[in-house]
């Protein structure tokens, strides 16, 4: 069998969002496991509406998500040349003829079809046939050209997702591929891009489900043989409505700037669309090793961010304290808080309570800053009693002495304060952790010490 060879064709028509970068995850993770090629294609020929700005923010969130290509970035307005050439070809084969009907001619015979109830299509006026005589070529007009779509029979292909597909010849009227100005229009373009590169598997929304049909005819036109297809259900919002920019779907860069790992997010977009038995959680190699494309979901899929970022939060307890360490030192430094070596260790102590490096990052910052130590005013007021303070004042004292910091000396510290104040551990633990971490829940008081700066731990007890 040859190699599997996959593409990602993004148009940069607006910030790529989760439901965009899925129709990314699946091709990669297929040529991936498959042991072929990732091709990455930018599909720029709108001018108006690409941008720059949008092929950064593809390139960005691809990067981040580990999606790495194989070949590309191709642009499609580097390849118009390629284009032009294979146009020439096909006219010279006789595969496509100029059509010089006006736009005025075809809506007069648009609305006349629609009168008789018909669907609108373009009648053939201009496609020779043998022994047919062709209206008088217009002075002055340049030409559409169209494609000889074949006449009679179907199309059919096995979509990956919807099954079998047949649509009549008939109901396809011969597409324009290039505009008057020459210029090739977009189902061309993606034809011979798919052609030249090799495609064996076009893994695409199914928003392009309708251009399919005609691919297929023209590349076999160009005598290919069509890749196999997997159109994909549409992506919801929250809301069920199609996700998209209008509706305000975040670009996914905006996920790493709010702490989701990228596993997690691979994890979590294999999920939305695709199945491997009840699975839920699993890493990028179990992925890689499980992917196949008869697993794939036929219904569209609902973005859910509390899911999303629950499955964050396993992967973000399972995860390594060194390597989720300069994820949150990246969070921190946005905040112009610098990390250090004990950044690990918060990480490890921290990380069961969180849910994004974001969150992380919150709880870590209390370490370096008194300024993300702020207690509410409730806070104070319910565990800062008067009747407590003396012995958060000795326990201050007693911190003081400590030549060494750790652990568990400072258990000890506290515990002989306990023992001569009378009282119990969360009497005393209650109020310290407020001083020193702006709240009373926190992990076991003496290993937060113990990460924490003696001399910040000292200032924060006697602030009150
Ligand atoms: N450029 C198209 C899009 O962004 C994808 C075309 C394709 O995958 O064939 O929707």
């Amino acid at each position: 069998m040859s190699k599997t060879r996959t593409r990602f064709a993004p148009s940069p028509t607006g910030f790529i969002h989760l439901g965009n970068i899925r129709s990314a995850l699946y091709p990669w993770a297929f040529a991936r496991a498959t042991g072929g090629d990732f091709i990455l294609r930018i599909e720029d020929t709108d001018l108006e509406r690409s941008s720059q700005a949008a092929v950064d923010v593809i390139l960005e969130g691809m990067a981040w998500l580990g999606l790495t290509h194989d070949e590309g970035p191709f642009y499609q307005m580097q390849r118009m040349p390629r284009y032009k050439e294979v146009l020439a070809q096909m006219q010279a084969q006789g595969l496509v003829y100029p059509c010089y009907m006006s736009v005025a001619e075809l809506d007069a015979l648009r609305e006349r079809q629609m009168a008789a109830k018909l669907k609108p299509r373009y009648d053939g006026t201009w496609r020779p046939e043998e022994g047919k005589v062709l209206p008088p070529v217009p002075e002055g007009v340049q030409p559409v050209l169209r494609f000889r779509n074949p006449q009679g029979g179907s199309v059919v292909w096995d979509d990956k997702v919807k099954g079998r597909v047949e649509v009549s010849n008939d109901e396809l009227d011969d597409l324009v591929i290039a505009r008057p100005d020459g210029t090739p229009t977009y189902n061309f373009c993606v034809v011979v891009d798919d052609m030249d590169m090799g495609i064996t598997h076009v893994i695409r929304g199914d928003d392009h489900v309708n251009n399919t049909p005609r691919q297929i005819n023209i590349l076999r036109a160009l005598g290919q043989e069509p890749p196999v297809y997997a159109h994909l259900p549409t992506v919801l919002n929250e809301q069920g409505e199609k996700m998209s920019k209008r509706n305000g779907a975040k670009p996914v860069t905006q996920f790493r700037d709010e702490g989701f790992l990228p596993d997690a997010m691979v994890n979590y977009l294999a999920r939305l669309g695709w199945s491997h038995g009840d699975d839920e959680i699993f890493s990028r190699a179990q992925f890689l090793e499980w992917f196949d494309l008869d697993h794939l979901g036929r219904s569209a899929a609902q973005f859910d961010e509390a899911k999303l970022r629950w499955v964050n939060a396993q992967h973000l307890k399972a995860m390594a304290d060194d390597a989720l360490a300069p994820l949150v030192a990246e969070q921190l430094a946005r905040r112009g808080i610098q990390a250090d070596e004990r950044l690990a260790a918060i990480c490890g102590l921290f990380k069961d309570r969180c849910d994004t490096t974001v969150a992380l990052a919150d709880w870590a910052a209390r370490f370096y800053t008194d300024d993300a130590v702020q207690p509410s005013a409730e806070d104070r007021a319910q565990h800062l009693t008067p009747a407590v303070m003396p012995a958060v004042a000795a326990l201050a004292d007693r911190l003081e002495q400590l030549t060494s910091w750790d652990k568990p000396s400072i258990a000890a510290a506290i515990k002989e304060v306990l023992a001569a104040h009378g009282l119990k551990m969360p009497q005393l633990a209650m109020p310290v952790r407020v001083l020193v971490m702006g709240t009373p829940q926190t992990p076991s008081l003496d290993a937060v010490l113990a990460l924490a700066s003696q001399q910040k731990i000292l200032a924060r007890l006697r602030s009150a």
